[in-house]
């Protein structure tokens, strides 16, 4: 039967409201025993699977029957840690928090269980698929010290449960600081009155500036006063310097002897494991790689900053890490001017998501239909159906909460609610969500997105995608679950289609005057403004790579602070004028990106080879779109990631597309 049909008899006719089996609706009090009975529900199947006798057995009944308990005691949490970032309800919202600590704690017990793993250890799978699921459930265990001597897995748990109270801390003193920086009006000169107003103000009259990232961003790029710019420059580098130095430090240490105790030379060659990226070597080949084409770019920016430097201070010599934002807004302005306001007009967030929608769903032949009542937890919220174009089948559902909110995530995300995988002989419909952080409509005039927000949207829709078009038989190898680093290559790949000029201008239409489209010399400016500041950028994302690994490949204790400095002259081919300890503000190396945050660049490089292949075939082919769709999207992990890029790619994939994406020349092959 038609998908549409069917909802329709379900929904509209006799209008009952519709969710595609997710609770959405909770009153306080709820989660906490949901979550409960989740727990219990799991732990009674999972005691079941440990005690089945060791004759009766089976691949089926074990590692199959793993997969499915798990999957259903995600799916049954999932819906509850989403309420933690957008339940409009706060009491409400701190339960679905809570959730997550209780989903978080309940896997480190799972994954630590002697039982579960003798039980699945030996087990004969039949397929590939069948391996593929054993080899990433066993690795799991295997990561959590299981399969040493009783005495070491111990060790080894105390040691994680250090180092993770090591993270709570670093990331409690960043979260806590409430460093300022004063100053005077005259210092400040050159943000607007609208700015200002965001600081606080002291008694003498003076701004107080919370040094939080807004605030700094905003000094950064608009205060005319380089002394001004660079201590704001230097206090931000150095917040919580002195606790969270220490406690980075330590975590370092404590994670190279996890290692060894894991026997593994370093906790990086421990994490990349099993990676994409499987050892350190292969990071590094691939940072060195791409170090010369973003240097050289980098090296070209830089000049160009200079010169605008020296328009304002003709004795000026040198760019200052602290003159490279304000420098280059100016350039900006100069080179390529556009009113960001106006180009936002064109813009309204209705007619871009449909024109996200149109242009997705034809390149990865599906549709996207609005579900009208359905069950959501804001009105701001809706829900789409998505369908096969071929034969209408429902393959999934999407949650869209685009707006702004008090109390709300604040960035951009997209998460798997429910999970596609095969169960009682049917295929479950994975549901998605999207989450937004755009403005709200206001006065009668609706959201309206810049560019980089419609980039955001494309690569949101990339994930949900990821999600909905699985056909992964199980659930630990389905949607978004690959490898930590292959995660954001379907999601980064979309990005590309914000910045196509026929796209765009296909989904623009004034808010107030739909049928006027954008003009073509403001498309133009909007355009070729995006590509300076990408050797700039992306150099530094190269040296937080580069740190990161340095940090983590270590055998001896290592002097953060040393290495930041060695490895920022290492990119920039100059070291630092001041002293710094941007590693005490690095979450990301204190919450699950440690050894991992090549990942961004490794991703990306990855999605700007498979968008190589529509630049050169039609952004709009169908048939490459298909391709990407059956080699890619709906394979979920059912296979070894790199195999299943080498499959849509054709060939190994190369950096040849990065030097294409920065405006360089691709070196002779050789
Ligand atoms: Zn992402």
């Amino acid at each position: 039967m038609n998908g549409t049909t069917s909802f329709a008899a379900a929904s509209g006719i006799n209008n009952i409201t519709f969710d595609p089996g997710v609770k959405m609706n909770y009153s306080s009090g709820e989660i906490p025993v949901l979550a409960k009975e989740a727990q219990d529900s799991a732990n009674a199947s999972l005691n079941t699977i440990a005690n089945i006798p060791p004759e009766y057995r089976t691949f089926e009944n074990t590692v199959i029957a793993f997969d499915s308990v798990m999957t259903d005691y995600s799916d049954a949490m999932s819906p509850m840690t989403l309420v933690g970032d957008i339940f409009p309800d706060p009491e409400v919202l701190a339960e679905g928090l809570g959730a997550k600590d209780s989903y978080n704690s309940f896997l480190n017990d799972v994954y630590t269980r002697e039982d579960l793993y003798n039980a699945m250890k030996g087990q004969t799978a039949g397929n590939p698929v069948e391996q593929r699921l054993y080899d990433v459930v066993m690795e799991e265990f295997d990561k959590n010290g299981l399969g040493l001597s009783g005495d070491k897995t111990a060790v080894i748990r105390d040691m994680k449960t250090n180092l993770s109270s090591l993270e709570t801390k670093y990331n409690y003193n960043i979260n806590s600081d409430d460093s300022v920086v004063e100053f005077t009006k005259e210092e400040l000169a050159g943000i607007s009155q609208s700015d200002l107003n965001k600081f606080d103000r002291t008694a003498d009259k003076n701004y107080s500036v919370k040094l939080n990232y807004p605030n700094y961003a905003i000094v950064m790029k608009y205060a005319d006063d380089e002394n001004a710019r660079k201590r704001a420059y230097i206090a931000y580098s150095n917040i919580e310097a002195d606790k969270n130095t220490k406690l980075i430090e330590e975590a370092i240490s404590l994670r190279t002897r996890i290692a060894e105790e894991m026997g593994y030379s370093t906790w990086a060659e421990y994490v990349l494991s099993d990676r994409m990226a499987k050892n350190v070597s292969n990071v590094m080949d691939f940072l060195n790689s791409i170090k010369e084409p973003l240097s050289e770019k980098n090296d070209e920016e830089m000049k160009k900053l200079l010169e605008v430097k020296k328009s304002i201070d003709s004795n000026a010599t040198t760019v200052f890490p602290w003159d490279k934002v304000y420098l280059s807004n100016i350039l900006k302005e100069n080179e390529y001017s556009y009113d960001e306001e106006k180009l936002k007009s064109y813009f309204p967030y209705g007619s871009v998501l449909n024109g996200v929608f149109d242009t997705c769903g034809k390149l990865f032949g599906v549709n996207f239909i609005k579900v009208e009542n359905a069950s959501v937890w804001s009105p701001d919220v809706s829900l789409y159906e998505v369908t096969n174009s071929s034969d209408g089948k429902v393959l999934g559902y999407l949650y869209v909460d685009p707006y702004v909110r008090d109390g709300k995530y604040t960035g951009a995300a997209a998460e798997m609610v429910i999970t596609g995988r095969e169960k009682n002989g049917e295929y479950v419909k994975p549901v998605a969500v999207i989450i937004g952080n755009f403005e709200k409509p206001q006065n009668g005039r609706p959201s309206l997105l810049s560019v980089s927000d419609i980039e955001t949207l494309f690569h949101e829709t990339g994930h949900s995608l990821h999600i909905i078009l699985s056909k992964s038989p199980y659930g630990t190898l389905s949607g978004y679950n690959v490898d930590f680093d292959f995660t954001e290559t379907p999601s980064q790949t979309l990005e590309e289609w914000a910045w196509d000029p026929e796209i765009l201008e296909l989904m623009s239409g004034k808010y107030d005057k739909p049928s006027e489209k954008i003009p073509d010399s403001l498309l133009k400016s909007v355009i070729s403004a995006r590509d300076f500041g990408k050797g700039i950028s992306y150099s530094s994302q190269l040296m937080y790579s580069l740190v990161d690994m340095y940090y983590h490949n270590s055998t001896v204790p290592v002097n953060t602070t040393n290495v930041w400095n060695s490895t920022y002259e290492e990119v920039f081919g100059e070291g630092l004028p001041v002293l710094i300890h941007p590693q005490a503000t690095f979450p990301h190396l204190m919450g699950g990106y440690d050894a991992g945050y090549y990942g961004y660049l490794w991703s990306k490089v990855y999605a700007l080879d498979i968008d190589e292949k529509f630049k050169e075939y039609g952004m709009t082919n169908e048939t490459l779109g298909l391709k990407l769709r059956d080699d890619i999207y709906s394979k979920g992990n059912t296979e070894d990631n790199m195999v299943l890029l080498e499959n849509f790619l054709g060939e190994k994939p190369g950096v040849d597309a990065l030097y294409d994406y920065l405006g360089l020349n691709t070196p002779d092959e050789t």
